[in-house]
């Protein structure tokens, strides 16, 4: 019956078939976390009869999560198709094929709860937003509008330049909304950012904050971080809530798991504990927290994203079971992805870095060719050189197609050359991570009608089409509108657009055309109930006169903004086939808004892929080109002062490079024009970290055997110092152990990880926070 746990090594087996308690799967690259987390849900369900509705998942995207639903579908079918047929299911005929999976739909993916943070939080509030209290008094209704980020500067700017009438280029609306959303993740309320940044500018950003929060909740909206944290107060103060859905997940499984942050850690936290301090490890009954990582792999500290609660996850879930207690912990050290070669330059880069735990990753697969590294003269012939390369290894290679070709590369202004030579060529491209569908103005228009007639408390979506298509409703028309709000107490825009009366006296010669908006927003407000997204979008397509506008104008772009929008409705019809249980405008409109990077690449199966590598994480390619490796640019150049910045940016690397499964490009510039000017280059210190044996290409010989980076050289002359075998061994550790750090100054040992001569410490630094160490790689001295 189980035959699907055959395609599994042991110790993913051993993940697989884990069923109680805590479980922390930490492996490399491409070692099949992702796959033994998929497996694992299937295995729930077939073997321990676990109701789908107690499984949550949480992905990196909503990509992922779609083809993890596919994995188990097919998973699912393949069972029935035995039991039934006693054959597989791809010999069955294909209406049998569709039968069997719709089958399977029905019972166990649709109940599914697999998701993103964000897309899970909404579904969350969805449900009890209304029972949460915020300190102000702020309320939101479940119809609540989600912000994207540049809805969010844009109510920033607003705030900075109109209600505290500042200059926007001292109070950068962007760099403001970054302050705000890190405030946010720390859990900060604008008067506790005030006290702990007292100076001007930080009382300024205090106030921008506080009037922010404000003006969302006036249009009954979060933003992306909202999402989070709104779930974990709420989980906080209100035990009924939190004890509903910790009843409903009785199973938790988080993927990359080493770019959580504190807040989401809370929420997994809350949920899989009730928020109460588990005792032992029997603690655990029919529930689980499940969680898969790569420390090597954590690349979003900038986002507030901590490995250390990667590093933590035993002693905070597994509490009275040993660190290295085979219940609460597996390795897998089998690489399935990659030709050996390329996982040998992966590992041997990722050694450079201190701060790791020493991890196995064992090659399963031949060596495959060598790691070919090119210096281009500039940014131009590198974009040749690569783009050639891939029309030679498509021409001669049947089993190729556009497809399974990826660019990699460190910052989105990269793009711009390989897209120039590729369309050249007219080979398929997608940039993922470019202009999102979702973001493209006729889109956010739709999107702004539809977010309006959910919630018309929204002022900022209804300002944004009250004029589109023109209605002859000026700006002067919308600021009186405005003021009277203000007049009145600060009620919400549509209070007054409602209102025949008021909206004629206010809009003179402009009421009709105003008239004619609240009109077109009340009717479909009545009909929301009954009809569903697609025919909304169509109905108000038409009625509004956008489609007509968009006719009228006959040029090309207008062509391809009624293609987009025509798109939309595309995805609604979509969306509603796949979400049968629920296929309302409200939970169409969180899909859209969630809809990351990664989602809207549809024609993407026969196209190469250019992304930045943050993009790249849990992907993989049969032949990747990893560019533009100079100083600066990768590592990039906030980077080269500070040695924990450069070992996040090897980590980036070591994604970059493990993505590849038979063929690793790597290239650089002698010149390059970025930003403007054209300035000379100099190879990335990555290059000189690569093993020259396992090297070829036309750069090799400029590369220097070894870089003398700082952390290379404290690496050295640490290796000089130990004695043989004094210090890396367990037992010359015991916890409380005062010790000396080169780099960090004392501190006291908390942790001791692994075994016998294979350990790490984790040391308290005060001041400075935890930080793991090898002691074969940094020199400690035991403070007497
Ligand atoms: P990453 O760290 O990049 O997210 P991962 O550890 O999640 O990688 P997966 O994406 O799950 O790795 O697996 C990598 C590749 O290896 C996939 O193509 C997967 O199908 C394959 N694979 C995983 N486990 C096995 C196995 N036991 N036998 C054969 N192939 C496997
Ligand atoms: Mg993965």
């Amino acid at each position: 019956m189980t035959d699907f746990l055959a395609l599994l090594n042991p110790a993913q087996r051993q993940a697989v078939e884990h069923y109680c308690g805590p479980l922390l799967v930490v492996a490399g690259a491409g070692s099949g976390k992702t796959r033994a987390l998929t497996y694992r849900i299937a295995n729930l369900v077939l073997t321990h009869k676990t109701d789908p509705d107690n499984i949550l998942a949480v992905t990196f995207t909503n990509k992922a999560a779609k083809e993890m639903k596919e994995r188990i579908e097919v998973l699912f079918a393949e069972q029935d198709a035995q039991a039934r047929h006693g054959k597989a299911l791809s010999s069955l005929p294909q209406y049998e094929q569709t039968k069997l999976r719709s089958q399977v739909y029905k019972t166990v993916t649709k109940h599914l709860w697999i998701g993103t943070f964000h897309a899970l939080c909404a579904r969350i509030l969805r449900f009890d937003i209304e029972k949460y209290q915020h300190p102000a008094g702020y309320r939101w209704t479940k119809n609540f509008s989600i912000f994207d980020e540049s809805d969010a500067q844009g109510l920033v700017k607003t705030i900075v330049t109109q209600t505290l009438n500042l200059d926007d280029k001292k109070f950068n609306p962007r760099s403001v909304r970054f302050a705000i959303s890190n405030a946010k993740n720390q859990k900060l309320t604008p008067d506790e950012l005030e006290k702990e940044q007292p100076n001007y500018r930080g009382r300024v950003i205090a106030d921008v904050y506080r009037y922010y929060q404000k003006a969302l909740a006036e249009n009954n909206a979060l933003d992306f971080d909202d999402l989070i944290l709104m779930p974990v107060f709420l989980f906080q103060q209100n035990e009924q809530v939190l004890a509903y859905w910790h009843k409903r997940f009785r199973h938790i499984l988080v993927d990359e798991y080493q770019d959580t942050n504190r807040t989401q850690y809370e929420l997994i936290r809350l949920l899989a504990t009730n928020g109460e301090s588990i005792a032992t490890y029997e603690d655990w009954n029919h529930r689980s927290v499940f969680v898969v990582g790569d420390a090597d792999q954590s690349i979003y500290s900038f986002r507030a994203a901590d490995f250390t609660i990667l590093m933590n996850f035993q002693d905070d879930f597994g509490d009275g079971l040993p660190d290295d207690d085979t219940r609460s912990m597996v390795k897998l050290e089998e690489n399935y992805r990659s030709t050996s070669n390329i996982l040998e330059v992966a590992n041997h880069l990722i050694e450079n870095n201190t701060e790791r735990i020493d991890k196995v990753l064992r090659a399963t697969r031949g060596e495959g060719e060598s790691i070919y590294v090119y210096r281009a003269e500039d940014e131009t012939a590198e974009a040749d050189f690569v783009i050639s390369q891939i029309r030679h290894l498509e021409t001669q290679h049947p089993e190729l197609n556009w497809g399974n070709f990826a660019i990699l590369y460190r910052t989105n202004a990269q793009s711009r050359a390989f897209e120039e030579v590729l369309t050249r060529y007219s080979i398929p491209y997608q940039v993922v991570g470019g202009l999102r569908f979702y973001d493209r103005r006729e889109i956010k228009d739709v999107l702004a009608y539809l977010r309006a007639i959910a919630n018309p408390f929204d002022t900022v979506s209804l300002k944004r089409v009250i004029n589109v298509p023109r209605r002859g409703v000026g700006k002067g028309t919308i600021d009186k509108l405005e003021q009277a709000t203000q007049t009145l107490g600060g009620i919400p825009l549509w209070e007054i657009l409602a209102d025949d009366t008021s909206v004629k006296t206010l809009a003179g010669r402009s009421a009709k055309g105003v008239l004619e908006f609240a009109d077109l927003i009340k009717k479909y407000r009545q009909d929301m109930d009954d009809q569903k997204g697609s025919e909304i979008i169509q109905g108000v397509l038409e009625d509004s006169g956008y489609l007509a506008a968009l006719k009228a104008e006959g040029t090309d772009e207008a062509d391809d903004r009624f293609g987009n929008v025509q798109e939309l409705y595309n995805a609604a019809l979509q969306f509603e086939e796949e979400n049968v249980d629920d296929p309302s405008l409200l939970a169409f409109l969180s899909n859209a808004s969630l809809a990351s990077d990664m989602d809207d690449n549809k024609d993407g199966k026969n196209a190469v892929s250019l992304m930045t590598l943050h993009s790249s994480k849990g992907l993989e390619f049969p032949v990747v080109f990893l560019v533009g490796l100079e100083q600066g640019l990768f590592p990039n150049h906030r980077s080269l002062e500070d040695p924990a910045a450069t070992e996040e940016e090897r980590r980036l690397c070591y994604v970059g490079i493990t993505r590849a499964k038979e063929r690793l490009f790597i290239s650089h510039a002698r010149a390059r024009r970025l930003y403007g000017s054209r300035e000379p280059a100099s190879p990335s210190l990555f290059l000189g970290e690569l093993p020259l044996d396992l090297v070829t290409g036309n750069s090799t010989t400029g590369l220097p055997q070894k870089w003398s980076t700082p952390i290379r050289e404290a690496r050295n002359r640490s290796e000089a110092a130990a004695k043989p075998g004094s210090g890396a061994h367990e037992s010359d550790w015991t916890v409380g152990d005062v010790v000396v750090h080169k780099a960090y100054g004392a501190g006291e040992v908390t942790h001791i990880f692994g075994a016998g001569n294979k350990i790490c410490l984790a040391i308290n630094f005060p001041g400075q926070g935890r930080k793991i160490v090898d002691p074969k790689i940094s020199a400690l001295q035991r403070a007497e």
